[in-house]
């Protein structure tokens, strides 16, 4: 953006810059030239006017020779002496010497008198000199020798003598001094004087080098062109001419100016503008920078504002630093931030509502799934792994409250897998650590900085909740009590009041669920020996030959009676006869495989076990396992051993029976013919 503003600038700028530079160069070089030529045009009319002048004077001077009276009377008197003399004052008098000039005096007979100065010159043509005596004036010019002679020449009369008694004529020659008298007036201009007939002759000039005359050649076509360049002594000049009045021939008059004075004036004026330029482009360069910052600060301010608010930065304000549209433009962004800002505030807001709510709503549905499990221990343990899993602590554990110890007993505990084993019996009296103020207070206890507790107070608490940094304590209570205390220990961010608040509430349908599984439990238990009673044994025998038949896999059933109970009971009384139930039971559901085999008292002194797929042999060996360990047991009554033995029977589904009536019949056969064969034995079907 900054390079763009500062191109853009550099065009709108330098470009009209340099192109004023280019046509003011132009401009002043054709001007200057066209002043030099001005200079040069002047010149030559100085000179053609001067020229003029000059030869009206000669022509003035003429006439006072003429007319001067000693000179007259000299030629009169034909004194040549005296005229010669009368002569020589005459022409210092005049200044005539100074022009170079030659005066000649003629007598009555156009007999040559006098020639002052000298007569190196060719003397006046005899034909003017006739002309004149027969009274005219005479002025012209001539080439004589390649020099232009101008002359003017006038009548002597005497006031003693009829017609003309003599000519006086006067001739200029070389005009180079000529030249330098023009020169002298105008200026330093070289100045030719040239005459143009067959051909041309140059016959005054002032171009000297090193104060020598030097030859210039100039031609007949350069002479009639108004401006003409030519090189003379190796260096350009720049002509010009105008031409002189001239009785024959055509007279000219030049001037000439060095072109390398003219160039170098260009070349100066040049080197300026470029220094000007150079120095313009470079401010222009400075200013464009200077521009394109200011533009661009407060753009660039507006993009890192923009780019923080796409990198989800709402908090800082959008401000530019200036008075113009773009502090506007900021102004109306700023808004849009503070818009943003507090929709994303109100939508985080609402994302933790609802992810809180989610939360709860999942652990709510967790816990309600592990309430299908119907036996304590197993609903106890699932709801542990989930609020572990769920408000991601470390170790989740339950205290049961026993009514008969009146102590609260670590009955299951939950710990993640870096916890280690933490399965530690721990056993909590009445009252005592947070569990005790848990009952106390009947709601939640958070202790979120366990190391500050009291050594004393967390002495009475299992290990891993010494070491731990913070619990959650959580009483369950039942409709006729406390059922126990639940702990949650080292939660990673502590625990919080929506934290307190949700297992609080969960706690209540956690004590339902237990209070049901227990409900449950005794429901299906004989209250006797603990076992199931004949009812559930019946459900499970039928879900489990409907398994076994999914599965196609063998379910055996074990029955067995207690031998000659009804002789034992008369015996020992009817009480004992429970106690032995009681031990038979005892054995039964030591010796089966836990979580496996289902045993059941199936009414009075009978009893069965469910083997899950269990071929007939594993259920004779089972069987035998149970017999032998009734045998062995000996209870004492008042220091009297008492022992029974019972009567088994297996049959095995689907090999000796298609449904759960035909199989329990099997089994039951089976049992009977132990009985017949001697009693405290097992038998197969088959
Ligand atoms: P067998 O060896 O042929 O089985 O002889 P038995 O005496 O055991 O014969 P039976 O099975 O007919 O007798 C069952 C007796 O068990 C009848 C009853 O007095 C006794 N009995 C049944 N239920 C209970 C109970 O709950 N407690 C006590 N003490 N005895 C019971
Ligand atoms: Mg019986
Ligand atoms: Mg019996």
């Amino acid at each position: 953006m900054k390079r763009k503003l500062a191109l853009l600038f550099l065009i709108v700028v330098v470009v009209p810059m340099f192109l004023a530079i280019y046509t003011t160069s132009r401009l002043v070089t054709s001007h200057l030239t066209d002043m030099l030529q001005k200079r040069a045009r002047d010149s030559l009319a100085v000179a053609h006017n001067f020229f003029l002048d000059t030869l009206d004077e000669m022509a003035l001077k003429v006439q006072i020779l003429a007319q001067s009276k000693d000179i007259r009377e000299a030629v009169r008197s034909g004194d040549i002496v005296e005229l010669i003399d009368r002569v020589h004052l005459a022409n210092r008098h005049l200044k005539l010497n100074a022009y170079d000039a030659v005066t000649e005096i003629y007598g009555r007979d156009a007999t040559l008198l006098a020639g002052e100065p000298c007569t190196r010159y060719p003397l006046c043509p005899p034909a003017v000199v006739a002309e004149v005596l027969q009274g005219k004036i005479m002025s012209f010019r001539e080439i004589v020798n390649g020099h232009l002679r101008i002359c003017s020449a006038a009548p002597m009369y005497h006031e003693n003598a009829a017609g003309p008694i003599g000519v006086v004529v006067i001739s200029l020659f070389s005009t180079h001094q000529f030249a330098e008298e023009i020169k002298k007036i105008i200026g330093t201009d070289l100045i030719f004087f040239g005459f143009v007939d067959e051909r041309c002759l140059l016959f005054g000039s002032t171009f000297r080098e090193a104060g020598e005359l030097l030859p210039v050649e100039i031609c007949a076509a350069e002479s009639r062109q108004p401006a003409f360049d030519k090189t003379l002594a190796g260096r350009g000049y720049l002509f010009q001419t105008m031409p002189l009045e001239a009785q024959n021939g055509r007279l000219f008059i030049a001037t000439a100016v060095e072109k390398a004075l003219v160039s170098e004036m260009i070349v100066l004026l040049g080197d300026n503008l470029i220094q000007i330029g150079v120095a313009a482009i470079l401010f222009a360069i400075l200013l464009a920078l200077l521009f394109s910052r200011t533009l661009t600060r407060p753009i660039n301010s507006l993009v890192a504002s923009a780019q923080a608010i796409g990198a989800g930065d709402f908090e800082s304000r959008i401000g530019v630093e200036s008075h113009d549209e773009f502090a506007f433009l900021g102004k109306t962004m700023d808004d849009m931030r503070c818009e943003i800002k507090s929709t994303v505030d109100k939508l985080k807001a609402a994302k933790i509502k609802l992810d809180r709510q989610v939360f709860d709503l999942s652990l709510r549905n967790l816990i309600n799934q592990a309430i299908i499990y119907q036996k304590e221990s197993d609903l106890i343990k699932g709801i542990l792994e989930i609020l572990r899993e769920t408000i991601q602590v470390r170790i989740a554990a339950m205290f049961m409250f026993d009514p008969i110890s009146e102590r609260m007993t670590l009955t299951t505990l939950d710990a993640a897998p870096e916890a280690g084993d933490r399965s530690a019996v721990a056993q909590l009296e009445t009252g005592c650590g947070f569990a005790g103020k848990a009952v106390k207070s009947s709601g939640a206890i958070v202790c979120n900085n366990l190391a500050k507790e009291p050594a004393a107070s967390l002495a009475v608490e299992p290990a891993w909740v010494q070491t731990g940094k913070n619990l959650l304590a959580l009483p369950l209570s039942g409709d006729k009590g406390i059922l126990g205390v639940l702990y949650l220990v080292d939660h990673p961010q502590g625990f919080v009041d929506d934290d307190v608040e949700l297992l609080s509430d969960i706690s209540i349908q956690i004590a339902i669920a237990i209070q049901k599984a227990q409900l449950h439990q005794l429901a299906i238990t004989d209250g006797l020996t603990g076992l199931y009673i004949h009812r559930y044994f019946q459900l499970r025998l039928d879900a489990a030959i409907a398994k076994a038949k999914r599965r196609e896999e063998p379910v055996s059933l074990i029955l067995f009676d207690v031998d000659h109970f009804k002789k034992f009971n008369d015996t020992w009384g009817h009480q004992i006869g429970d106690r032995v139930l009681k031990k038979v039971a005892e054995i039964t559901a030591a010796t089966v495989r836990e979580g496996i085999d289902l045993p059941a008292r199936y009414g009075g002194e009978e009893f069965t076990v469910i083997m899950p797929n269990t071929p007939l042999e594993g259920a004779v060996h089972l069987a035998e396992r149970i017999r032998t360990n009734v045998e062995q047991t000996i209870l004492m009554h008042e220091d009297k051993p008492i022992s029974v033995t019972i009567s088994l029977g297996c049959a095995t589904f689907p090999d000796h029976a298609a449904d759960k009536e035909a199989l329990i019949k099997t089994a039951d056969e089976a049992l009977y013919r132990s009985k017949q064969a001697g009693r405290n034995r097992t038998t197969p079907a088959g």
